[in-house]
């Protein structure tokens, strides 16, 4: 998952009247916004080919871009770029990443300046999620998790990994393990993510009882593209997950050339120096 380098399409100075802002009257007289996007593409196969469907049309972003801002109304500029950058990036598949700036240059502010302007980036993200269930109907449980995570918000399935059965780990003795991987793409952070995936455990009817204990659902975040963070909510890489044969077993079925960025292996080669489990 390491970080790739785009080709870049810019637009600048796309000037839209809208109706955003905080006072009343500037929803009800509108004002000039001026607009600057760097969208990151490949652009390799329409460079050699001629053909646009190869790329991203930027006049069809221009009146994406317009359509969207005419059509909602907004009291902040960081909401509309967050708005705007979600509405870009999942309207042009071929957009891996954009830069957006979103200048007011008239801001009723009772000074004179140039302009203002929030400018953000934000991108696709690629990653990898382990699945177990010990309790109960363990296939039902990690069926019921995969459908959750397609329906998530703008996140997709990219590929799931065969379920296996499991020995558990950890000493605690208890029934073995369904267990699977699955990449998705997604615009979430990291903590939004893990929000998300602890909703689900919960539905499941996940309690934290005891530590390696049994439990209905797990689910961890082991890659974030090529991230390596540290809080007291969330390591990434998960911490464990180059010494697990039982999550990179299933994630080496479906990606097994992903590099851990700081161990420095590849899936495959990490799976090769775990114990086997029984599996
Ligand atoms: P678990 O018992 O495996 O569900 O883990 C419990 C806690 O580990 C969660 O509440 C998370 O805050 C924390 N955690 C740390 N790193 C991760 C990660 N990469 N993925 C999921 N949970 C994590």
């Amino acid at each position: 998952m390491s970080k790739k380098v785009y080709d870049e399409i810019s637009i600048k100075g796309l000037e839209i009247f809208a109706y955003h802002g905080v006072f009343p009257e500037e929803n009800k007289l509108g004002q000039k916004f001026i607009i600057n996007a760097t969208l990151y593409v490949e652009t390799r196969g329409a460079g050699l080919t001629d053909n646009l469907e190869l790329s991203v049309d930027y006049g069809t972003v221009c009146h994406q871009i317009k359509n969207f801002l005419t059509t909602n109304t907004y009291k902040l500029l960081e909401r509309c770029a967050e708005e705007l950058a979600t509405h870009i990036l999942i309207s042009n598949p071929l957009v891996h990443e954009i830069d957006l700036e979103i200048e007011k240059p008239c801001a009723p502010i009772g000074l004179s300046l140039d302009t203002v302007s929030v400018k953000i980036h934000r991108a696709w993200h690629d990653v990898a999620i382990a699945l177990g269930s010990n309790m109960g109907d363990t296939k039902r449980y990690l069926d019921d998790a995969v459908k959750k995570i397609g329906e998530l918000k703008n996140t997709t399935v990219i590929k799931v990994a065969d379920y296996i059965s499991t020995k558990p780990y950890g000493g605690v003795e208890q029934d073995d393990f369904l267990n699977s991987a699955m990449l998705i793409r997604t615009l979430y952070t990291p903590n939004e993510l893990l929000d998300e995936l602890h909703r689900i455990e919960n539905e499941a009817g996940r309690e934290r009882t005891i530590h390696w204990g049994p439990r209905t659902l797990d689910l961890d975040i082991l890659l974030y593209d090529d991230l390596v963070m540290e809080t007291s909510e969330l390591t990434i890489p998960h911490v464990e997950m180059h010494l697990r044969d039982f999550v990179l077993k299933p994630l080496a079925q479906i990606a097994p050339w992903l590099r851990h960025p700081v161990y420095g292996e590849t899936v495959d080669q990490m799976l090769k120096k775990t114990v086997t489990y029984n599996v």
